[in-house]
């Protein structure tokens, strides 16, 4: 698939999103939160669902919990727009409970489409949720950190999965946001491991990839490396 034609069909799953009636999150939302990003990333984030501000706004992670995803980014180089960010949930629990089970299901295929439109060499899960999908059965004090294969049938047909708390636990717990560094300088190396496992790595004898950011008037044509 041509960037063009993934942007587009990124652009079709948002618009049925948006009006999208399946499940009774719809009834309390402002707006449903579709996701964004780079068409053509390696790298796809998955969180819970959206909160206050992302119902305002109709964008992932642009409250708090958002501020503290830029700056595990910004840890390692890279910006919010060199990767895709969505949710398990497009649209805000009231009060911002745990979505349910019958909510998950009836939202399941949007977040099963987009992994199929990426096709993504890695997924960061960030918190409880979004980790049971790719990795079911895991537990998030003994995953975080660790990097396994995904799930194809989640859609993400050949990824690795980089296992993560949800920023906003970081936000409550200091040792929780140490551990959040330390995990997310585990994603480059995801990356390098997930391009060799998908035929992706460069010839024996070229340079070893670099992972840098890029600048904003890169962005239409980003990669990352
Ligand atoms: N928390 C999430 O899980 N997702 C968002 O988009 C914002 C906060
Ligand atoms: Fe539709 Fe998902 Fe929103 Fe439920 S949460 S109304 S399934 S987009």
């Amino acid at each position: 698939m041509t960037d063009v034609e993934r942007r587009a069909a990124l652009a079709v799953i948002a618009a049925e999103v948006r009006d999208c009636t399946r499940c009774r999150l719809h009834e309390t939302r402002t707006r449903a939160v579709p996701g964004e990003g780079d068409p053509s990333t390696e790298v796809v984030f998955v969180g819970e669902g959206p909160g206050f501000n992302e119902d305002r706004e109709g964008r992932p992670f642009i409250g708090r919990a958002g501020d503290l995803l830029v700056k595990l980014l910004a840890s390692l180089g890279w910006q919010r727009s060199d990767v895709f960010i969505t949710n398990v949930v497009k649209c805000r629990p009231p009060e911002n409970r745990d979505p349910l089970p019958d909510e998950i299901a009836a939202c399941s295929s949007y977040l099963s489409r987009q992994l199929e439109i990426l096709d993504p060499a890695v997924v960061v899960t960030l918190g409880r949720f979004s980790m049971a999908r790719f990795l079911p059965g895991a537990k998030i004090s003994q995953v975080h950190g660790t990097i396994r294969p995904a799930d194809p049938e989640t859609g993400a047909r050949n990824a690795l999965v980089l296992a993560m708390y949800h920023p906003a636990a970081a936000l409550r717990t200091q040792v929780i946001e140490r551990e959040s560094f330390d995990d997310i300088a585990g994603l480059p190396g995801a990356l390098v491991a997930s391009r060799d496992r998908r035929g992706e790595a460069p010839e024996i004898g070229s340079p070893p990839p670099t992972i840098h950011s890029v600048e904003p008037a890169d962005i239409d044509q980003l990669t990352l490396f």
